[in-house]
């Protein structure tokens, strides 16, 4: 769980936090305040995975291709965790 900026109180799932885009605030579930994350630090936890998996376009071994990807979405998934902090809205 991720902590609420407005009440500090568990606001929102890991799940769900990993795919809470900048433009898509959500409701906490303790006291119903928007929570997003902020479009750098947004930005900034998807570029490295991105980059990952657009490279992985340029491999021509399936196994390259498949292996790229996965390792670009665990970045992605995992910087955004880790990274990217709650706002308030
Ligand atoms: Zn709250």
């Amino acid at each position: 769980m991720y902590q609420c900026p407005h009440c500090g109180k568990p606001a929102i799932t890991s799940l769900r936090k990993a795919f809470l885009g900048p433009g898509a605030p959500v409701p906490c579930q303790a006291c119903q305040k928007s929570v997003k994350v902020s479009f750098p630090d947004w930005l900034k936890a998807t570029l490295p995975g991105a980059a990952v998996m657009i490279a992985a376009l340029f491999f021509d071994s399936d196994l390259a291709v498949y292996g790229l990807s996965l390792i670009g979405l665990v970045l992605m998934i995992g910087l955004h965790l880790l990274r990217v902090p709650l706002v308030k809205e």
